[in-house]
């Protein structure tokens, strides 16, 4: 089987042929059709990260499953999935709480993946840069017959993260000032989750000309060419001078993330949704979160519930309330997975999807 394998932090990937393990119990096997191209595998591909090398990217899949372990019943043979990436064991203290996002169960360690008599780790409990790949069923929503696989795809990060983080873990009400910093793959999707709350102005941050013009297709309504001077002091310009209602960070910068608290009004939500390198820290006045009465919180995958979300967002899909077929702006043959990383790098696409045959 074809999969794409990091030996080596910050090395290209390489196309390998890898032996997969029967299905384990509770897991399904699964011909991935389309994978999306995160920003997060590129982090573990090329920071110092929880994940060692080596492994398989990828973590926003969608496919066929072909078997199942035992004691696998919520999926079948021939039924088409999207999986979460993770874990989500519904027993621990926080998925007891409905929170399966911040599951504390450990990954599993039991190896699926080898080259010879060397484990190769499916990256954030998925690994679909491969052409197959056991997965958690309890990860696993079957999509209805008309719902196809690519944008599907895009619903197990991307989609999930921005929307979520707009509608589920921030709540943004009807005529909401918001503002987003970072418009990749994650952030346009904060921008259209924005749209879907009924958000009034929506501002849109990035220092690419490309991606604030996709902004403005997803629905922004004002766009900062962050280049072009402060982007703090234009949201405010924007929003009566006090700042937004709510800022989203969706880069994983201390510097922006910051940004994000300082362009928030007085009693407003700045939510962080990028991923920061593990070290980093924020600097923030002390005394101005106490004057300010402003709220900052953490969004981790945007707080999703994959049962309860994801046919959620194949729903406002098929009925032309959210974009999905728009995100996808290049893809790529698994061999080219090197290059999908590249041009995502050099900011060309909203998001590149690896397809296969
Ligand atoms: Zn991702
Ligand atoms: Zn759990």
């Amino acid at each position: 089987m074809k999969a794409a394998v990091l030996w080596e932090r910050r090395a290209p990937l390489v196309i390998e042929d890898l032996d997969l393990a029967d299905p384990a119990p509770g897991e399904a096997r699964v011909r991935i059709v389309a994978s999306g191209v995160c920003h997060s595998d590129l982090h573990h591909i090329q920071r110092e990260s929880w994940v060692a090398p080596p492994f398989v990217p990828g973590h926003e899949a969608a496919g066929v499953v072909e078997a199942v372990g035992e004691g696998v019943t919520r999926v079948r043979p021939g039924d088409r999935v999207v999986s979460a990436f993770g874990v989500r064991c519904g027993e621990c203290f926080f998925c007891q709480r409905g929170q399966p996002y911040l599951c504390a169960t450990p990954y599993p360690t039991h190896v699926r993946l080898r080259r010879g008599d060397q484990a190769v780790t499916p990256l954030l409990n998925v690994g679909s840069f491969a052409e197959r790949a056991n997965l958690d069923a309890r990860n696993l929503v079957v999509l209805p017959d008309d719902m196809p696989l690519e944008p599907a795809a895009l619903i197990a990060c991307g989609v999930t993260t921005g929307i979520g983080a707009v509608i589920t873990t921030a709540r943004v009400e009807p005529g909401a000032s918001v503002a987003v910093i970072g418009l990749g793959g994650v952030g346009l999707n904060v921008v259209q989750g924005a749209v879907l709350a009924g958000a009034a102005r929506i501002i849109a941050v990035d220092l690419v000309p490309y991606k604030l013009e996709l902004a403005r297709e997803f629905g922004a309504t004002h766009l900062i060419d962050a280049r072009e001077g402060d982007p703090v002091e234009r949201v405010k310009q924007l929003t009566g001078g006090w700042g937004a209602d709510y800022a989203f960070e969706v880069i994983g910068n201390p510097a922006t993330i910051a940004q994000a608290y300082e362009a928030t009004r007085k009693g407003g939500v700045a939510v962080v949704v990028g991923v920061a390198p593990e070290e980093a820290t924020v600097a923030i006045n002390a005394v101005g979160m106490m004057r300010t009465g402003k709220t900052l919180v953490g969004c981790n995958y945007g707080s999703v519930r994959p049962a309860i979300d994801f046919p959620r967002y194949v729903d406002l899909y098929r009925h032309g309330r959210i974009k999905l077929d728009e995100l996808i702006s290049r893809r790529f043959a698994l061999d080219e997975a090197n290059e999908a990383f590249a041009a995502m790098e050099r900011g060309e696409v909203a998001r590149g999807v690896i397809v296969f045959e």
